[in-house]
């Protein structure tokens, strides 16, 4: 199979969206931007054997590599618009492109994102590009420097599932219930793209959590010049990781695991206006601490200082 017969196969669709003038087929895609808005542009590569463990389902493959996109332009609080896919591949496999571009137009059509253009090329590793542009209200866009001393500190859903999932799909330990949802929120992880937008005009920063809570927040407080304390205890952990492992341990892959993408953000609304924000786009959001003067992010554990060390967790890259 050629790269024409790949392209038109399995990455051709029909779309109808209004902003794609000229679409897969062409030397350039073409696209008409919003009269005024800002575009926001990222990137992301996933290697095979470096970021994704090389028997992971290739439908979530393709979920996963447009999901991690979605999640930085929801940190950014934009609208997902477009996309291109650079692919390399060993060898074209039918069954493996079929179910790839499945999950992939899955994860693309939760958020009307439309495929405009790409490369596919050969290669010892899979390893696949996305590239995602979306738009935004010029000026509202979140960047992860506007925290402010007084701020709080808000996190999405749960953390420390997707890498505790990927660390027990590892070590090969029987499956039960509560373990295939932590190795699902690895495999498919949830862009929070409608909060993202619904808070862009009341977070101060905000960042999505890629390498891990401590990490990510972490890197949001010292792009904004301030310090910060999370409260351990206020973490919020899944009912299925408290479920297979003791609390420290799962305070541990809470903090030091990554690959949630879950947003991490900051606020001087009250809480009552983050939550009520929160309960429309149906995602649960966690006040876990608050942004202070200074530098650096220290954990307490009721109160008193908890000792974070990274060290217990080996990351899957
Ligand atoms: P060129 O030689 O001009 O770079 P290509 O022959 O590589 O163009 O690609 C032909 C068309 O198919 C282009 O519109 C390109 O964007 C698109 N394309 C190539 N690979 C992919 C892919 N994996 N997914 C989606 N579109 C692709
Ligand atoms: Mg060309």
């Amino acid at each position: 199979m050629d790269e024409f017969e790949i392209i038109r196969r399995y990455f051709e669709r029909d779309t109808s969206d209004d902003s794609v003038l000229v679409g897969i087929g062409d030397d350039g895609a073409l696209t008409r931007a919003e009269p005024g808005r800002d575009l926001v542009t990222v990137i992301d590569t996933m290697v095979a054997g470096v970021h994704f463990p090389h028997f992971l389902d290739p439908s979530d493959i393709g979920y996963r590599a447009v999901a991690v996109n979605l999640s930085d332009i929801a940190a950014m609080g934009a609208t997902p618009k477009w996309m291109t896919l650079a692919l390399t591949l060993h060898e074209a496999e039918p069954v493996w492109l079929q179910e790839f571009a499945g999950g992939l137009f899955a994860a693309a059509n939760e958020h009307g994102v439309v495929l405009i253009g790409g490369d596919t090329t050969h290669g010892d590793e899979a390893v696949v590009t996305i590239q995602i542009t979306g738009e935004v209200e010029p000026g509202s866009a979140m960047l992860r420097s506007g925290a402010v001393a007084g701020d709080s500190v808000y996190v999405t859903g749960t953390v420390g599932d997707a890498a505790a999932g990927l660390s027990i799909l590892q070590s090969g330990a029987p499956r039960n219930d509560d373990i295939d949802y932590l190795v699902q929120r690895f495999a498919r992880p949830t862009a929070r793209v409608d909060l993202g937008r619904a808070i862009a005009s009341v977070a101060s920063a905000a960042i999505d959590l890629s390498d891990g809570l401590y990490t990510d927040t972490d890197k949001l407080l010292s792009a904004s010049h301030v310090s910060g304390i999370i409260e351990v205890n206020q973490i919020p952990l899944s009912l299925q990781l408290r479920n297979t492992m003791a609390p420290s341990d799962a305070l541990q892959f809470a903090l030091g695991g990554g690959d949630d993408y879950e947003l991490c953000f900051t606020s001087a609304a009250s809480h009552e206006t983050i939550y009520e924000i929160a309960e429309k786009t149906g995602v649960p959001v966690t006040c876990i601490g608050i942004v202070a003067d200074g530098a650096g992010l220290t954990c307490t554990e009721d109160g008193a200082t908890y000792d974070y060390t990274s060290a217990g967790y080996r990351h899957f890259r």
